[in-house]
């Protein structure tokens, strides 16, 4: 166990924690993790995006209706409390009522769930504390840059991703620090997406064991995508060189 680390639950050798940096955007994130995803950690990306964001929590659990801390977070008057989920007609960063909620100088505070999409509507079914909050979403478009698990529809953008995009809507608007530089959420998830997909390869060409049912199967190798993005060249030439990805 002591070769755990406890705070990305990953073996120290590869662990992630190494890679990410503060995002003190000003906005409190917590993630409400189904235990599904709180027990498989091989593609979940809350955990990754709480490494990087200071004032985040993790909440397990399906329904929140009696859980202490939601309540507490709920109760708190110093919160602006919005849950992060597609909505007819969402708040966004441009909604002058999320500017006029915050004018007061309280903070804002997401609620993300982090889950798959079958899991989160039964979570939110269960949960009508969490399910009557405005439903906070983005301005723009995104795709993810890559995805794991398959999705049902194109938009959907994992759990860090959906943090740095609405950082930065949230930047736009002034309600965020812009010169807060959201890209390490963006950073540790492409290292993070890079090592998966060196360890999928290892297993597929019988290098390392299958730790999963699903691991390897019936798939070929994938190519190792290369990130160029914004100033993260130079730290992606740095990554190519890492031991981790041995
Ligand atoms: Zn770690």
């Amino acid at each position: 166990m002591s070769n755990l680390c406890y705070k990305c639950f990953r073996k120290k050798d590869n662990c992630y924690c190494q890679y990410a940096k503060d995002v003190d955007c000003g906005i409190k994130f917590v993630f409400l993790m189904h235990p599904k995803e709180f027990k498989y950690q091989k593609t979940g990306t809350g955990r990754l995006a709480h490494i990087c964001l200071p004032e985040s929590e993790i909440i397990m659990g399906i329904d929140f209706t009696q859980n202490q801390r939601v309540t507490e977070l709920l109760a708190d008057p110093s919160y602006y409390p919005v849950l992060l989920y597609p909505a007819e007609i969402p708040v966004t960063a441009k909604s002058p009522e999320l500017k006029e909620k915050l004018s007061t100088g309280k903070k804002l505070l997401v609620f993300v769930i982090d889950s798959t999409w079958a899991c989160s509507n039964k979570m939110i079914r269960l949960s009508p504390n969490i399910a009557k909050l405005p439903h906070i979403s983005f301005f723009g478009n995104y795709k993810s840059v890559f995805t794991f698990k398959r999705e049902p529809k194109e938009y959907c953008v994992s759990t860090i991703e959906s943090c740095y995009y609405l950082i930065k809507e949230m930047q736009t608007s002034g309600i965020a620090d812009p010169q807060i530089d959201p890209e390490p959420l963006m950073y540790v998830f492409k290292k993070m997406i890079v090592f998966q997909i060196e360890m999928e390869n290892l297993r597929i060409q019988g290098k390392l064991p299958n730790i999963h049912p699903k691991d390897s199967l019936p798939r070929k190798t994938r190519k190792v995508p290369t990130f160029e993005v914004g100033g993260l060249v130079e730290k992606s030439q740095i990554i190519s060189k890492s031991p981790d990805l041995q």
